[in-house]
């Protein structure tokens, strides 16, 4: 069963175990009434790390970010590895302001940590970019959910990176 549901690399949920979890989310939060956010997240940079430091060292990197991130949700949490250097994280009965402060912990731990050849990014530093969505305030379909926390992803992207967005927060 691990081996359908987790991704080799990561030990993190794949794809396909967080489509079926996020619609059996929204069934409950829908049955219990109850919110549920959803965060998106992409490696900033990461191309210029593999670029630079060869796919091994991505790889590596990769684990290591994964680890973080589990490290700093809760056991109810599902920690998914999206695609190649996205990550998704679904949070059950937590509001926008719930997972914000989840995401900015994630941000920050990200930030804080020394990875091994950091000072090659352009900004000196692995960080990454988050977008947060929100059942049922920001969307009350599961794949217009995806859709708004990518939204607030690529905002987090334009604006700078490194950063933490609220899909109720764009415009
Ligand atoms: P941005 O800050 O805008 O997100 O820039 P970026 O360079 O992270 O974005 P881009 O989408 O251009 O690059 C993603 C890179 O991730 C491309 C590919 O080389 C790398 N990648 C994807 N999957 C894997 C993987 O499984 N292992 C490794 N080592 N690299 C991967
Ligand atoms: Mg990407
Ligand atoms: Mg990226």
């Amino acid at each position: 069963k691990n081996l359908s549901i987790k991704d080799a690399l990561t030990s993190l949920y794949n794809r396909r175990f967080f489509d079926e979890q996020l619609s059996i989310e929204i069934d409950r939060a829908t049955r219990y009434n109850t919110s549920l956010s959803l965060m998106m997240i992409d490696i900033d940079f990461f191309k210029n790390y593999n670029d630079k430091n060869g796919h091994i060292e991505g790889d590596s990197l990769l684990t290591i970010i994964s680890k973080i991130f589990k490290m700093n949700c809760r056991s109810s949490d599902f920690v998914c590895r999206y695609g190649g250097e996205e990550f998704a994280i679904i949070l059950p009965d937590a509001s926008s302001e719930n997972a914000y402060a989840v995401a900015e912990k994630i941000r920050k731990k990200v930030f804080e940590n020394i990875f091994r050849f950091e000072e090659k990014q352009p900004n000196k530093k692995v960080t990454i970019s988050i977008g947060i969505a929100s059942f049922p305030a920001d969307s009350n379909t599961k794949e217009d959910l995806k859709l708004c926390a990518d939204k607030a992803l690529y905002s987090s992207k334009e604006n700078g990176r490194n950063m933490v967005t609220l899909y109720k927060n764009l415009k």
